[in-house]
């Protein structure tokens, strides 16, 4: 049975790599009926917040990225935050102590520091002495009745080597001299990232291990030196190449990348942002990009996953948008466009066959919701700029006004047609001449949708106001 878990640190609004993560994780769990473990990673009390776990939970629903086990559903190894389990990691450094193969370390943090500088002024790798790990048995004691408070370290092997049989990256071996006796558990009680998350993997049952590169050399074979510790059998582990800006340097704002809960604010739909997140070291091994949530679950696979950085591209990001956003229907794509249209300022009081058929006619242009009031924003606004310089503009409003006089209170699209159609006869110029002079003067803007359509969508009350207005200024 697969069991997969994404354990992030709400220390930040999750970006597009976290969110990357999660859902290679939740396509391989959903693809092969596994399980998917949200686990709050806490233990940061400066830099941890409860808002910034709501937010990543509102993110990731939003996605539709659900979870079989987390901290709000519980499951059957709560807790699933990591401040509520730090009497287990105190427990496990107590075995590991008991076994000796971890040991108290007293040294104080600025003696550290001076042995790095040290390190670093002679060229060598900085490393810890070792110090304490030699200490007798009365040294220790001494030590703690003195009331020093220690650290804990784990007792690495002192030679040879750690290999991490890596699904998506092959076989990597790592010199122990790399690793050090690392730090378990802090001074202050607290367990570290390394020591935690290994805990909770193998307590979880995790069988998969799924996460950015960044945690290869740092992170890993320490895990694994932990798991070799207790005797556990190795997870198996599969780190997804980095997300990289078009400069090929970390990713971030600066190559316009945003927080997941701001592209929703853009406007993107979060099957978009999805889509756009499995092509970010994924491919399917054919021509398509195109995928509804269902379809990346079918043809999602780890074996599928490369090895050299995904590139943010949100030309390709946007491309994507604007297909699903085609493949929406319009009552779909008018209650999603609602709330762009309040925060515009707009009041939607219009009847709701006008609204749908102002979205059926600005939805081919839009690539983000958020467009959607821009491009219908001649409904809302009316034309101020627009002044009448010459007598034969006046002439074609006049005009205007005794036919649109003339209809019902209620112009349909096909009278709105014939309306402009028959100005042909009614004015003395072409079409070319009179059309652009009617949108202006409607609309304030020289492009847009179909004029017949603009009529219908402002109504006969509307189309007389602006023209009076217009003629009355000129
Ligand atoms: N809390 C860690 C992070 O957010 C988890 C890394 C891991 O997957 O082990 O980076």
């Amino acid at each position: 049975m697969i069991r997969v878990r994404f354990p992030p640190s709400p220390t930040g609004y999750i970006h597009l790599g976290t969110a990357r993560t999660a859902l290679f994780n939740w396509l391989f769990a959903r693809k092969h009926g596994g399980t998917f473990i949200l686990r709050i990673e806490d233990t940061d009390p400066t830099r941890s917040k409860k808002e910034y776990e709501d937010a990543l939970v509102r993110d990731l629903k939003w996605l539709g990225i659900d979870w079989d086990e987390g901290p709000d559903i519980g499951g059957p190894f709560a807790p699933y935050r990591q401040t509520e389990r730090l009497n287990i990691y105190r427990d496990f450094a107590d075995k590991l102590l008991t076994e000796d193969k971890a040991y108290y370390c007293f040294c104080f943090p600025g003696e550290l520091e001076k042995d790095r500088e040290e390190a670093q002024e002679s060229g060598k790798i900085s490393r810890y002495s070792r110090k304490c790990r030699y200490l007798s048995s009365n040294e220790r004691e001494f030590l703690l009745k003195k009331g020093i408070p220690p650290a804990i370290r784990l007792k690495a092997p002192l030679e040879g080597e750690v290999v991490v049989e890596d699904i998506i990256r092959g076989k990597i071996s790592f010199s122990i001299h790399g690793l050090d006796d690392f730090v378990i558990m802090r001074s202050d009680g607290s367990p570290t990232y390394n020591f935690a998350v290994s805990i909770d993997d193998y307590l979880m049952k995790v069988t998969h291990i799924i996460r950015g590169e960044d945690h290869l050399h740092g992170n890993t074979p320490r895990q694994m030196l932990i798991y070799q510790s207790f005797d556990w059998e190795i997870p198996i582990f599969g780190h997804l190449p980095m997300v990289l800006g078009s400069d090929r340097s970390k990713l971030s704002k600066r190559h316009g990348a945003l927080a997941i809960h701001e592209y929703r604010n853009q406007g993107y739909l979060s099957q978009a942002l999805v889509n756009y997140l499995a092509l970010l070291g994924w491919s399917p091994g054919d021509e398509r990009e195109l995928f509804t949530i269902d379809e990346l679950i079918s043809a999602f696979n780890l074996n599928r996953v490369g090895k050299s950085p995904a590139i943010f591209d949100e030309e390709k990001l946007k491309w994507l948008n604007h297909h699903h956003i085609a493949k929406l229907t319009d009552e779909e794509l008018l209650s999603l466009t609602l709330p762009f249209f309040e925060e515009a300022g707009y009041r939607i009081d219009y009847e709701l066959n006008k609204l749908m058929a102002l979205i059926s006619c600005i939805r081919s242009g839009i690539h983000s919701l958020r467009e959607a009031p821009i491009r219908a924003k001649f409904l809302f606004v009316k034309p101020e700029s627009y002044i009448i310089k010459e007598e034969w503009e006046k002439e074609i409003l006049l005009t205007l006004i005794n036919e649109i006089s003339n209809s019902k209170e209620s112009i349909s699209l096909d009278e709105a047609s014939i309306i402009i159609n028959n100005l042909s006869e009614k004015v003395q110029f072409p079409k070319k001449k009179y059309l652009p002079v009617i949108r202006m003067a409607l609309t304030g803007e020289e492009k847009g949708i179909e004029l017949a359509r603009i009529l219908y969508l402002l109504g006969k009350e509307e189309i007389l106001f602006r023209i009076h207005a217009i003629i009355s200024r000129g």
